[in-house]
């Protein structure tokens, strides 16, 4: 095993039809055989997928592999997500993603929690230790942060409020992971942090998501995959090659394990997978 840490696992989301749940477990039978340290998945935020989510993450607890539901408190009350926490401990879930989540669009009322960081407070006043807490933080700041500083000063009371490890928002320039992990250090902040990493599957699709979530795509790899065009081999192959790159030397300049936002697709994760060798 290549780096220091050993926190190599994957997100889905929950599938929306029938033809995706097929297309989901046929994902997840191929990377079953990565085994994941554990698998998350996502909660539509205002609670839209709150029975998706659930149900993902005990079909993915049936296949064997552990599995942690993401939570996010944007729109909720402290009643609703009483119940969830209640939920998941019933069904013997001990690993959470606890975010704030963004506003759905048409949704007006943002409920009673504010910020991540009430929700890993209440998550602890609530239910104690019984639940391994990760949280979301951002190499390349939150697009809403209003200075670095700011970011960080937000990040570090998440991390006071109780969270034991955090996971990145993607991204392709290693010196922006590097840099947020000095800063952490130098506020004494040393849970683990782990590389979010982004499959690149569509360069259409990458740019529009990039630009929502703040992350920054480096000009000499938007220039190449532009200059691909609709041929969609020669991004994928660029895209694994630019990628694997970055994870191998993520960990060999020791970052503790990776995360992969798999997009509920096998392939491309397990090539870098494999091609790493971890
Ligand atoms: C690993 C990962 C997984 C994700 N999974 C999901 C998911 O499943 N569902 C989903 O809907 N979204 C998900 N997201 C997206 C996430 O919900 C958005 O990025 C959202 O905008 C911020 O969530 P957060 O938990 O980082 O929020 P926060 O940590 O609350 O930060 C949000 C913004 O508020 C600022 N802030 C925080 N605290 C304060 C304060 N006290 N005063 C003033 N400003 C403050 C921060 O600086 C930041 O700009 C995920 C993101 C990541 C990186």
């Amino acid at each position: 095993m290549r780096g220091v840490g050993n926190l190599y696992s994957l997100e889905f989301f929950p599938p929306r039809s029938d033809d995706g749940t097929a297309k989901l477990r046929a994902a997840r039978a191929q990377l079953a055989q990565l085994k994941p340290a554990f698998c998350s998945v996502t909660f539509g935020a205002g609670g839209s997928t709150r029975e998706g989510t659930l149900a993902t993450v005990l079909e993915i607890i049936g296949e064997g592999m552990p599995a942690a539901p993401h939570l996010s408190c944007i729109g909720g009350t402290r009643e609703s997500l009483r119940e969830v926490l209640a939920h998941y401990r019933a069904h013997g879930i001990r690993h959470l993603v606890a975010l704030r989540g963004d506003l759905p669009s048409g949704m007006a009322d943002a409920g009673e929690f504010r910020y991540a960081s009430d929700l890993v407070s209440f998550i602890r006043v609530e239910t104690g230790d019984w639940f391994h807490i990760e949280v979301a933080c951002y190499p390349e700041y939150h697009p809403q942060a209003r200075s670095p500083e700011e970011d960080l000063d937000h990040f570090e009371r998440k991390v006071r409020a109780g969270a034991d490890s955090a996971i990145t928002q993607y991204f392709y320039n290693r010196d922006a992971y590097w840099s947020f992990i000095d800063a952490c250090a130098a506020r004494g902040l040393t849970i683990p942090i782990v590389p979010g990493v982004m499959p690149i599957l569509s360069a259409s699709r990458l740019a529009r998501f990039s630009d929502a979530c703040g992350a920054e795509i480096p000009r000499w790899i938007r220039r190449r995959l532009e200059s691909f065009g609709d041929d969609t081999p020669s991004v994928r192959a660029f895209g694994l090659d630019v990628v694997t790159e970055m994870c191998a030397k993520l960990l060999d300049e020791g970052a503790p394990g990776l995360h992969f936002y798999t997009l509920n697709t096998a392939g491309l994760t397990s090539t870098i997978w494999q091609r790493l060798g971890i």
